[in-house]
C-alpha cells in the first residue's frame, strides 16, 4: 500500500516527534551512524511544565529537517541501506538513553528491541521436541494478561491447552477494574505485549476499556478463545505421582463439579485480584452501600451524596479526582500518602502526527519503546537502592533516593502553595520506592483542594451505620463509602488448594511465607508454574508484561526440556529454590521498599518482602531466557504407562 502525507501533516507530525527515536530512524533510513555526535546525545532534563527536554533548538530543527528528507524519500521508494551494525545499534542505544548503557544489558536490551520484527520469545521447539509435546496436555488458570500470553505460547509450541477463567471474557484485572479513570500508569507502548505493537492507542496511558479492548483483541488474532473455558473456576488441583498429572477441580458455570487432567498446571491469576477490605470495626453495620474500588458499584449513582474513600492506594489516587466533582462531599480517609511521580502526559491522547510515525516511519516504533523501556525501568533502579551505611535518616535510602526525594517534594509542593495544612498530610515521610509511586499530572492535589473534598488523616476507629468515626470521636457522615484498600496479594494462588507431592498443600508449605524459584517453581510441586508469582511485583514503574514475556517463555522453555527428555516430571531442586530466596531476601533488604521504615503490602506479616523482585529487570532476563537442566529434578512416570 502506498503511503502518501503531505509536506504539511509531515511537519506537523515531526513537531510532535520524541527526537531521539527519529534520529534513530534517520540512522536507520539513511545507514549514516555518523549522525550520532555528542550534540545529538541528549541530555534529559526536566523542564518547568514537567516534561523532558533533550536538545538545543538548533539540534532539534536539524534533525527534523534531516528525517524528513529521509522520509520523503522513503515514501517515495528509495530502499533502505543495510542494518546498523551490531557496534553501531549498542551506540544507538546509549545516544537514545542519553546515557552509556552498561555493556551486560546489550543482550537483554536487543532482544528487547527486537530491529528484525522477530518475536524473539516464540518457541522455536524441533520437530521432535514438537512431536513429543503434542502429547503433553496443558491448564492455565485465568485469561488475563499472563493467560493470554501462555495460551498463545503454548499454541505457537503446539500443546494441548485448556485456559480456565472465572469470568465471562478475558482481561483479568482489565476486566474487572471498572472504576472511573481507571487506566494503565505505564505508558502503554510499553505496557503491551512486545510481539503485539498498537500505534493507534488513543492515549500514551490507556483507559481501561481501551485495554480490555487491546487484550481481546490479541485474544481474537490468535484464535485463542476456542480453548478458554469462560465462567469456570478452579477450585483446586491434586498432584497424582503415580500418574504424573494434576487433577484440576473445577466448577463450571452451571454449578457442576468437573475434573480436568493435565500434565501441567500454569497459574496466570495475578497478584492484585482478591479485594482486601479494611479491618475495621462495624463495617457491616453501615447501611449506605459500600464496596471495593475493583467491585465497583455502577448502579450507585454517587451525584450530590456524602462519600467517604478509604485508602490512598493507585486504585483511589486515580478514581477520587473523577468523582470528585460530582459529589456533594467527599472524605479521603488516608493512613500513608503515595509518592506522586510527575507524569504532564498521563491523561493526554497521544496526536494524531505521533501516531503516524510509530506507524510509517521504520524502527521509530521500535526506538520509541525501547526509550520508554530503558527511562522507567533500570533507569530508574539505583535511586531507589539503598546505600550501603546510609546515615542520612529514615526519610531516604541513599544519596540518589534523597536527591529524587527532594525534586519531588518539590514538586508536590509547588501543585499547594497556599497550603501548608495539606502539604503537611500528602509529602511522604517514608523512602520514595518504598510503595508504589504514582503517575500525576496534578489532578489528585487539585482534587484535595476542592471545596467539597477534605483529606483526613486521623485514624479510623470504627464505621457506624451512618458513617465514619475517627480516633477523636468526630463521626464523619457518609452516604456511600468505597474502599480502595487494595487486594490480598500475598496469599498467591488463594482461595485455590494446590496439593503437590505427598498430600502437601501449597499454603500450608508457604506459612504466609510463599516463596518460588525466579517466581515460578516450588519444591514438591512438579509441573506447577506460577505466573506473576512470589518476588515478581516491581516498584518504581517498569511493565509486569515484561516479566510475564520472560516467565512465558521459561516455562515453555522448561517444558520444551520435558519434551526433548520425555521426562513426565520437572521440579526444581530444593537447593536450587532455597539459594535463591537467601538472594532475593539480601537483596530485598537493599531496596527501598524493604527498609524497616516501610509498611506495604509488598510484606508478609513476618515482614519478609515476599511480592518484589529486588534486581534489575536485566537480572530478570538473564535468569528466564531458558532453564538450567542443572536446577531440575526430570522424573519418569512411577507406573508403566506410556
Ligand atoms: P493499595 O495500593 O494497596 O492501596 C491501599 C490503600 O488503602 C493504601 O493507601 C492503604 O494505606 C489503605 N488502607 C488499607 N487498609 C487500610 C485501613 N485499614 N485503614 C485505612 N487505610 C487503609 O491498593 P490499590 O490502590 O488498589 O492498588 C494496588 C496495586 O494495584 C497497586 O500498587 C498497583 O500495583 C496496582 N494498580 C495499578 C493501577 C494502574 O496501573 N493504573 C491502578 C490501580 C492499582 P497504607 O499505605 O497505609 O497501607
Amino acid at each position: 500500500m502506498t503511503v502518501t502525507i503531505s509536506e504539511a501533516e509531515l511537519d506537523a507530525a515531526l513537531a510532535e516527534a520524541h527526537l531521539p527515536a527519529l534520529l534513530m530512524s534517520l540512522v536507520h533510513l539513511t545507514g549514516d551512524a555518523s549522525l550520532l555526535t555528542q550534540e545529538r546525545r541528549p541530555a534529559y532534563v526536566l523542564l518547568a511544565d514537567g516534561k523532558l527536554g533533550g536538545y538545543h533548538e538548533a539540534v532539534q530543527a536539524d534533525i527534523r529537517d534531516r528525517a524528513k528528507a529521509a522520509i520523503l524519500a522513503h515514501l517515495a521508494g528509495a530502499p533502505l541501506p543495510p542494518p546498523p551494525s551490531p557496534e553501531t545499534v549498542r551506540r544507538m542505544m546509549d545516544w537514545v538513553a542519553g546515557a552509556d548503557i552498561p555493556g551486560n544489558y546489550a543482550a537483554f536490551l536487543t532482544d528487547e528491541l527486537s530491529l528484525t520484527g522477530a518475536d524473539t520469545k516464540s518457541p522455536n521447539w524441533t520437530p521432535e521436541a514438537r512431536k513429543a509435546g503434542a502429547k503433553m496436555k496443558v491448564v492455565v488458570v485465568g485469561a488475563g494478561m499472563s493467560g493470554i500470553l501462555a495460551g498463545i505460547r503454548l499454541k505457537q509450541a503446539g500443546l494441548d491447552f485448556t485456559i480456565v477463567e472465572k469470568n465471562p471474557d478475558v482481561g483479568g484485572t482489565w476486566l474487572e477494574n471498572v472504576y472511573p479513570g481507571c487506566r494503565v500508569d505505564n505508558p502503554n507502548h510499553m505496557y503491551s505485549y512486545s510481539f503485539e505493537p498498537n500505534h493507534d492507542f488513543p492515549y500514551y496511558y490507556s483507559t481501561q476499556p481501551v485495554l480490555l479492548d487491546y487484550f481481546r483483541g490479541v485474544t481474537a488474532r490468535h484464535d485463542l478463545r476456542p480453548n478458554i473455558r469462560f465462567e469456570t473456576t478452579v477450585e483446586g488441583a491434586v498432584f497424582d505421582e503415580d500418574r504424573a498429572v494434576w487433577r484440576v477441580e473445577i466448577q463450571t458455570r452451571d454449578g457442576d463439579r468437573e475434573t480436568l487432567e493435565a500434565n501441567i498446571l500454569i497459574t496466570a491469576v495475578g497478584q492484585l485480584n482478591r479485594p482486601r477490605y479494611p479491618d475495621i470495626d462495624g463495617l457491616e453495620t453501615f447501611e449506605g452501600p459500600s464496596f471495593h474500588s475493583a467491585r465497583w458499584r455502577t448502579d450507585v449513582d454517587l451525584t450530590g451524596k456524602r462519600v467517604a474513600v478509604i485508602g490512598t492506594g493507585a486504585s483511589a489516587y486515580q478514581f477520587v479526582p473523577e468523582i470528585a466533582p460530582k459529589v456533594a462531599h467527599l472524605e479521603v480517609f488516608q493512613r500513608t500518602p503515595p509518592w506522586p511521580l510527575p507524569g504532564p502526559t498521563y491523561h493526554d491522547e497521544v496526536p494524531a502526527g505521533k501516531k503516524w510515525l510509530l506507524e510509517h516511519v521504520p524502527f521509530y516504533g521500535k526506538w520509541y519503546r525501547f526509550w520508554l523501556f530503558w527511562m522507567l525501568t533500570d533507569g530508574f533502579y539505583e535511586a531507589v537502592k539503598a546505600d550501603e551505611g546510609w546515615k542520612g535518616g529514615p526519610e531516604a535510602v541513599g544519596e540518589a533516593n534523597a536527591m529524587m526525594r527532594g525534586m519531588l517534594v518539590e514538586a508536590i509542593r509547588a501543585q499547594a502553595p497556599n497550603r501548608p495544612d495539606l502539604l503537611e498530610k500528602v509529602i511522604p515521610e517514608y523512602p520514595l520506592g518504598g510503595k508504589r509511586g504514582l503517575v500525576d499530572n496534578g489532578v489528585w492535589m487539585a482534587a484535595l483542594q476542592r471545596d467539597n473534598v477534605d483529606l483526613i488523616t486521623t485514624p479510623i476507629e470504627r464505621v457506624t451505620p451512618r458513617g465514619v468515626v475517627t480516633t477523636d470521636g468526630v463521626e464523619h457522615g457518609a452516604d456511600a463509602i468505597i474502599y480502595g484498600t487494595g487486594f490480598q496479594a500475598s496469599r498467591f494462588l488463594w482461595p485455590m488448594r494446590i496439593v503437590g507431592r505427598g498430600g502437601v498443600e501449597l499454603h500450608d508449605t508457604w506459612n504466609g511465607d510463599p516463596r518460588a524459584y525466579l517466581g515460578m517453581t516450588a519444591p514438591g510441586f512438579p509441573n506447577l508454574f506460577i505466573l506473576y508469582g512470589p518476588n515478581t511485583n516491581i516498584v518504581v514503574n517498569g511493565s509486569i508484561i515484561f516479566f510475564s514475556e520472560c516467565s512465558v517463555r521459561y516455562v515453555v522453555g522448561c517444558l520444551e526440556l520435558m519434551a526433548k527428555a520425555g521426562a513426565a516430571t520437572l521440579e526444581v531442586k530444593r537447593e536450587v529454590h532455597d539459594a535463591f530466596n537467601v538472594r532475593v531476601d539480601a537483596a530485598n533488604a537493599r531496596m527501598a521498599w524493604g527498609s524497616p521504615h516501610v509498611d506495604s503490602w509488598y510484606k508478609n506479616a513476618a515482614g519478609r518482602v515476599t511480592q518484589n523482585w529486588p534486581f534489575p529487570l536485566v537480572d530478570y532476563w538473564n535468569a528466564t531466557v531458558a532453564p538450567n537442566p542443572d536446577d531440575f529434578t526430570l522424573g519418569v512416570r512411577a507406573t508403566a504407562e506410556a
